[in-house]
């Protein structure tokens, strides 16, 4: 039985800002997924936990692609492949650390600010690669709430107050000044406070002043679990947020030929104006289709004392159901109606006594299509690339020798 590993020696408790340091390989241990669990003697790469996702980075020249730590207090490099031995030098994605960074301290800030201004208390707060979010349990939560408590946390951030770390043994600690009691098997708490606005135990990685976080910027609510989540970004990302939204709004400018504040009436415009235009279309069509109808049946092919409507339209299937509707209307008229869809509409006139449906399905189906409808009617589809008109002229064929009652 191999001993497990001493606790790992936390170096990123006390600095946040070191990501290039070496340090000695303690195990290098094989997982079952193939990948590598490195143990180091010190570490500065974070462990996922509270929140806040596990730096990345390299160890060598082997990519660390997650971070762990046991209940033990041994950390966890999961590597791609084996490192070297003996002393290894050790490299943390800085870009991605900061993130953490800047989201980790604006929770902090943020969460603080819902209460101070909303007696909103934060219960979870999530770190994603892309959007973070915190909970908020608590009356009620507006817009304006919302707009306050953004204000006062980038209030904070203008003042560039310093963010403090501290370890404090729980005899010495002010439970109630703290955001969040300390669990009760804490014996030395690790405290941080952005100076004079909120204090709280946490282990993640903030950063020295709170104007390195130049921007916090809420992105929307939304109901969560009798919560309420709170979408923001921080730093970096909420920079590159404001810029590909103000780009967005500047094409938007361009197409509508308007300043920004001119862009909403232009949209309620075109959305009133689309209305009006599909309204009248509605109209022109039900009348245009009325007029089609009418040239059809002079065309029709006469079997008996039947009309044979069969024709492949290059309209839309909303056109074509309307046609039907019109050719159901007519004396003895059987109606085939192909689409450029593949689709297939089938109707006869209640007069012509025709049980069209059994026939049209079988001749769709031998096309390697479907359908049903009962009766009279039958909506079939074929798949694509069918030959519309072929199948039409099928199911014409087999509908034509249908007798009707009294014929012979
Ligand atoms: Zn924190």
């Amino acid at each position: 039985m191999t001993d497990s590993p001493s606790p790992t020696e936390k170096l990123y408790l006390d600095d946040s800002y070191t990501v290039s340091f070496t340090a000695n390989l303690v195990s290098c241990e094989r997982q079952d997924d193939g990948s590598y669990a490195a143990v180091l003697d010190r570490t500065f790469f974070y462990p996922e936990s509270g929140g806040q996702l596990p730096d990345s980075g390299r160890i060598g020249d082997v990519d660390v692609t997650s971070v762990w730590e046991d209940d033990a207090g041994v950390v966890y490099h999961g590597v791609t492949s084996q490192v070297g031995e003996g002393d290894v030098t050790c490299e943390i994605d800085w870009k991605r650390r900061q993130e953490h960074m800047h989201h980790h301290t604006g929770q902090h800030i943020l969460s603080r600010a819902f209460i101070d201004v909303g007696n909103l208390h934060t219960i979870s707060f999530h770190m994603g690669d892309e959007v973070c979010t915190i909970d908020v349990e608590g009356p009620k939560i507006s817009d304006a709430i919302v707009d306050e408590s953004e204000n006062l946390a980038n209030t904070v951030v203008q003042e560039n107050r310093s963010v403090i770390i501290k370890s404090v043994a729980r005899e010495d600690l002010d439970n109630d000044a703290l955001r969040k009691k300390l669990p009760t098997d804490v014996d030395v708490a690790r405290l941080v406070e952005v100076e004079g606005f909120d204090v709280i135990g946490c282990c993640g990685t903030h950063v020295r002043r709170t104007g390195e976080l130049a921007l916090i910027k809420v992105l929307k609510t939304e109901k969560a679990r009798g919560a309420h989540r709170v979408y923001f970004k921080a730093g970096r990302r909420a920079l590159e947020d404001f810029q590909r939204k103000h780009n967005i709004v500047k094409r938007l400018s361009k197409h509508f030929t308007t300043g920004v504040d001119g862009i909403e009436d232009k949209v309620e415009k075109l959305q009133s104006d689309t209305r009006t235009l599909r309204k009248e279309m509605k109209a022109l069509s039900a009348s245009l289709a009325k007029y089609e109808a009418n040239a059809m049946v002079e065309s029709a092919r006469v079997v008996g004392k039947r009309r044979f409507v069969v024709m492949v339209l290059k309209r839309d299937d909303e056109f074509i159901k309307l046609l039907a509707s019109e050719l159901r209307k007519k004396d003895n008229t059987v109606s085939l109606l192909g689409g450029p869809s593949g689709r297939i509409t089938c109707v006869a006139s209640p007069d012509t006594e025709v049980d069209l449906c059994e026939a049209a399905v079988k001749c769709a189906e031998s096309a390697g299509g479907s359908g049903g409808g009962k009766g009279g009617f039958a909506a079939l589809q074929l798949p694509p690339g069918a030959d519309v008109e072929r199948t039409l002229g099928k199911i014409y064929e087999a509908l034509k020798t249908l007798q009707v009652k009294g014929e012979r």
